[in-house]
Parts: structure tokens; C-alpha cells; sequence
């Protein structure tokens, strides 16, 4: 099924990759309609239909995919049973078997395993005995975090010490946990990928992530490293989509090691915060990627026209240098049209474009976002 301009895309979640998927969506004559508890979030103020209701609440699902034409997510942590509902209804892309999956950290870890690609070592652990004997067998230091419900560093503790097992324990929530051993990585990765109806996959450049206090700041387009590593990274990126039977977009984030392998940490089947650079620098977004796989076009291909540095606006202190990045030449700004400022909250993001080839190294990097 291929949909025709004036189709309305259903998209559950209202935050900020929403907002940009429901732009991207525009464009291509769609219409979308939110479904999310958050009354006029950024997502529903760029929408056509808005339907504000807890992700459980049976009846508004119903409701929302009688008036829809096909169902995606711009947000993971919605309730399977919610999901299984809504696919009973009308396609939903990517699909429920794709999202549990994404949603619990063991089975995304057994699956990639299953499927030939490396993660870091892990141990299940169901209690706190399970976690001396996983202690035992990955050393320390290693990294326990929750199954479910974790991002931006939430949900995890570092061990280091023998000390630290029980007081992490207690600490994250819900069980179980997954011991993961620690990855002494020289750099974090990720590629987006897409995955047509026809089955057709494209992949974009893979790019390179910095993290400040835990939450994406910088991202570097293409990544600095070595061709054929990230030709690897898009090839492990292909074979999840391919192995996960995907419909619509997915992140795959993953570590490079110190001696130059790929682990794979993470998958995130929609538009992810490390592929906003697309917008400005792909003749065709995640954004737009991600609706085209969901309306059933085809895929054209991911094609980065320039290099680009993505700078994340978080909290307060960011978006007080808003006046003056509206007034900087050459930064692409985008703002969420979230009101309130918190601090850790994702504002909004700027892109600056450089000819191919271009990128300046980490050093050069500072120079080139600063601003005035
Ligand atoms: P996650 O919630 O899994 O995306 O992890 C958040 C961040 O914690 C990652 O981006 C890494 O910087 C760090 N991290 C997560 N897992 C590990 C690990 N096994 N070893 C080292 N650092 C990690």
C-alpha cells in the first residue's frame, strides 16, 4: 500500500521527533494526527489532528486508529499491549514485534547476538546473587542497567568497586537488570537506517557522538574515522533492519573500541537525535525517510550533499544563547517549541554546513559552532 497525498500518518508521541517527523510529513501532502498525553506539545502544534490521552486509555486508541490511515511511534516506552491494539486496527511501522524488541535491553542484546553482531558481554541479573556471580565473571568495572524503560544514562550505575554491587542494585528499578562489562570505547557511532514495504534498505553516513552529562550534545557528520570502519557500522545497520524485518526507521548506536571493533550498544526504531543533521545536510531527512517507509514510497538514497556538526540546545543555559544563534550567520537553527526550559531538556538543536570533506577535527570544532 502505497499512500496518496492527503492520507493522515497517526504518530504516537508529541515530543520533538514528532514535530519534525509531522513537518517532514507535510511536505509530502500527509497529514498527522498526535496521539499524546501532553496537551499541545511540540508535536501537536505542527499536526492537523491531536488526540490528548494516556498511551493505555483503550478507547482513545481505538478512536485514533479509526482516523488514521497507518500507525507510527516517535517514542518507545509505549505499552505493548497499546501497540498489539492499534496493529489490530490498521499497519503499524515499524511493526510491535520490532518495538519489544527495542524496548527491553535482553532481548535487543540476545537478538543482535543471534544475529552474528557483537555487544559488550552481558549477564542477565534477576537478584542481587546474580550479580555477584556476573561481577565475577565480566570484572569490574562494568555497568549494570535496567531492561526497560532507561535513556539518556537513566537507568544505570557504574560499578567500580566490590562496594558499589548492592547500592546499585537496590537502586535501579524495574527488575530485572543486565550487567554489561565496560567498554573502554575511543569513540560512540551511530547510522540510520530505513527500510521500505518493498524491503529496500538505505542507510545514511555513519556520524560520531559526543555526550555531555549523559545527553547528546555534538554530532559529527561524517564520523572522523576510518572508511571501511564505517562502511562496517552501515553493514551492521543494514543487517538489523534486514533481521528485524523492519518497516519505517531505526538508530543503531555503537561503540568503536580502543582497538578498532564495533560493539553495538543500542537500536532505536525512529528518528533519533543523532540523525538531526540530515535535515540540513541530505537532500532527503531521517525525517522524510521515516515517512516514506511508513506511507510505503519508495526510498531514495541517503545522500549527505555536505559534512555537518549538529549542536543539541539543552536546558536553560542553551536556550539563553538563542537571541544570538537567530543572529549568528551560518548556523540552521530549529526549536522544539517546548515553553519551559528545564534544566536536561532538549530545546532545540543547530546545524552548521561544511563543503564535503570539510568537517573540522575536534579541535577546529569549538571555533566553528561558536557563536557571533
Ligand atoms: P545507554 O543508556 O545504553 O545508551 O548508555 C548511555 C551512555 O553510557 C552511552 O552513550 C555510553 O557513553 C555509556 N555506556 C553505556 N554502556 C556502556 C558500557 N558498557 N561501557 C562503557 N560505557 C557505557
Amino acid at each position: 500500500m502505497r499512500l496518496a497525498p492527503g492520507a493522515v500518518i497517526g504518530i504516537i508521541g508529541g515530543g520533538q521527533l514528532g514535530r519534525m517527523s509531522a513537518m517532514a510529513a507535510a511536505r509530502l501532502g500527509y497529514l498527522t494526527h498526535i496521539f499524546s498525553p501532553e496537551v499541545f506539545g511540540p508535536a501537536a502544534q505542527v499536526a492537523a489532528y491531536n488526540t490528548v490521552a494516556d498511551y493505555t486509555d483503550q478507547a482513545a486508541l481505538r478512536r485514533f486508529a479509526e482516523a488514521v490511515d497507518v500507525v507510527t511511534f516517535e517514542f518507545e516506552n509505549i505499552p505493548a499491549e497499546s501497540l498489539t491494539l492499534l496493529a489490530s486496527l490498521r499497519p503499524v511501522r515499524p511493526g510491535p514485534g520490532v518495538l519489544a524488541v527495542s524496548q527491553d535491553r535482553l532481548l535487543e542484546k540476545q537478538f543482535l547476538n543471534d544475529a552474528g553482531i557483537a555487544t559488550a558481554p552481558w549477564v542477565a541479573v534477576h537478584d542481587e546473587a546474580a550479580l555477584v556471580a556476573a561481577v565475577a565473571g565480566l570484572g569490574l568495572p562494568a555497568v549494570l542497567k535496567t531492561t526497560r524503560l532507561g535513556y539518556d544514562g537513566k537507568g544505570q550505575a557504574m560499578l567500580r568497586a566490590p562496594g558499589d554491587l548492592a547500592g546499585a542494585f537496590a537502586g535501579l528499578a524495574p527488575k530485572p537488570l543486565v550487567l554489561e562489562g565496560f567498554v573502554d570505547f575511543a569513540a560512540e557511532i551511530s547510522v540510520m537506517v530505513a527500510r521500505g514495504v518493498d524491503g529496500a534498505i538505505v542507510a545514511f553516513d555513519a556520524v560520531e557522538n559526543k555526550h555531555k552529562q549523559h545527553i547528546l550534545d555534538l554530532t559529527y557528520a561524517p564520523a572522523p574515522l576510518p572508511l571501511d570502519l564505517l562502511e562496517e557500522a552501515g553493514a551492521i545497520a543494514r543487517t538489523v533492519a534486514e533481521r528485524l524485518d523492519l518497516v519505517g526507521l531505526l538508530g543503531v548506536e555503537m561503540f568503536v573500541t580502543s582497538t578498532g571493533g564495533l560493539l553495538v550498544n543500542e537500536i532505536a526504531p525512529r528518528p533519533h537525535n543523532s540523525g538531526h543533521w540530515t535535515i540540513d545536510a541530505c537532500g532527503c531527512s531521517q525525517f522524510e525517510m521515516h515517512i516514506r517507509a511508513v506511507a510505503g514510497l519508495p526510498l531514495p538514497p541517503a545522500v549527505r550533499h555536505s559534512d555537518a556538526v549538529m549542536k543539541n540546545l539543552v536546558g536553560p543555559e542553551d536556550m539563553a544563547l538563542w537571541p544570538e544563534i537567530m543572529a549568528a550567520p551560518g548556523l540552521i537553527a530549529h526549536h522544539y517549541g517546548k515553553t519551559e526550559a528545564r534544566p536536561g531538556r532538549k530545546m532545540g538543536h543547530f546545524t552548521r554546513l561544511f563543503p564535503k570533506g570539510g568537517l573540522p577535527g575536534a579541535f577546529g570544532i569549538e571555533d566553528a559552532i561558536r557563536l557571533g
